[in-house]
């Protein structure tokens, strides 16, 4: 895909970038049961799977070797190396779902701040939304409340977490997950206003300014 076909696209793509344990994972499943037009970008990882997760859904759950074969035949949109795994955008799923944009569907992926920053510049057209947690402690607590990481790795993700937080100044969006509905709710107000913006309705309008 080119620059320019994602430019000329009326689609959107939504990038959600969010500290681990922010509820990112809770928010996205909603909005995407909300609306069945957004679809949602299955990336690659070199981490172990978590109960609940569903390989194919989730993400795809492969071998570090398989990623690595991946990276060298340039199958990534964009990866970087998160808490000793690694992580990757499939190209080839990208310009699936935005070729399918322009048929009415839209993308949202769940990227980390480095990988969002890499989209943009690659990808324009994006818009990018950057998930708060409504205070460090209560970031703490819903990380250690996961209960699916041991401490040393909580630890680990609430240090990078709160280090990613310094990067955030280039979204397009920040949302504050205080109360999960409300949340919910701003994410899915983001893409319905975005879906009306003028220049993404161009050749509705034109339309009505042909006759
Ligand atoms: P992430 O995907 O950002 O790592 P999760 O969606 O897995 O985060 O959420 C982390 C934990 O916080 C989960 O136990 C989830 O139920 C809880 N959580 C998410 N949002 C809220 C909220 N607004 N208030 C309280 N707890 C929340
Ligand atoms: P988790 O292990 O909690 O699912 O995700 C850890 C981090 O990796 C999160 O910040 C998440 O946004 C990020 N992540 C998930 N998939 C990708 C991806 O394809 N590319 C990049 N750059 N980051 C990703």
């Amino acid at each position: 895909m080119s620059k320019s076909d994602s430019q000329k696209s009326e689609g959107l793509y939504i990038v959600v970038s969010a500290p681990s344990g922010t509820g990112k994972t809770s928010i996205l499943r909603k909005v995407l049961r909300m609306c069945p037009n957004l679809l949602f970008s299955v990336s690659y990882t070199t981490r172990p799977r978590r109960p609940g997760e569903e390989d194919g859904k989730d993400y795809y759950f492969i071998t570090e070797k398989a990623f690595k074969d991946k990276l060298d035949e340039g199958e990534f949109a964009e990866w970087e190396e998160n808490y000793g795994h690694l992580y990757g955008t499939s190209l080839k799923t990208m310009k699936e779902l935005l070729h399918s944009v322009r048929k009415g569907f839209d993308l949202i992926l769940d990227v980390d701040w480095r990988g969002a920053k890499k989209l943009k510049k690659n990808y324009p057209g994006g818009v990018f939304v950057f998930i708060l947690p409504p205070s460090t402690r209560e970031l703490e607590r819903r990380l250690r409340g996961r209960g699916v990481e041991s401490k040393e790795d909580i630890d680990k993700r609430l240090a990078k977490a709160l280090d990613e937080i310094k990067g955030i100044v280039w979204y397009d969006y920040i949302i504050f997950n205080d109360h999960l509905e409300t949340a919910i709710d701003t994410l899915r107000s983001i893409y319905v206003a975005e879906k009306s913006k003028r220049e993404r309705l161009a050749s509705k309008i034109k339309e009505f300014i042909a006759l």
